[in-house]
């Protein structure tokens, strides 16, 4: 798979995620903190964009660390984020 192969797919769940989600799914509106940087960095984050998940770096390296998951695996690789939140994959 080649690098572009992969800016494509990260490019497709974005769109498809913004279907569903309009603001980031791993955003906690209620403290503004971001779920995400607990999982991937092992420390407790704020969101400082309000939600607004396009072109995020965090969601970003979720999406390349599940691309990676899934080539290395042999995987197939989902068409659709909320595929992705369905199989309840942990990173
Ligand atoms: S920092 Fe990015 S991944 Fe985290 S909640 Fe905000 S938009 Fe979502």
């Amino acid at each position: 798979m080649t690098e572009d192969a992969e800016k494509k797919w990260i490019a497709l769940m974005y769109k498809t995620a913004k279907k569903y989600h309009k603001l980031c799914p791993y955003f906690d509106k209620k403290t503004a903190h971001c779920l995400l940087t607990a999982t991937l960095e092992g420390k407790l984050g704020r969101c400082d964009r309000d939600g607004r998940f396009e072109g995020c770096p965090i969601f970003t390296k979720l999406l390349e660390k599940l691309y990676r998951h899934y080539t290395d695996s042999r995987k197939a690789l989902p068409r659709d984020f909320q595929d992705v939140v369905n199989q309840a994959f942990t990173v």
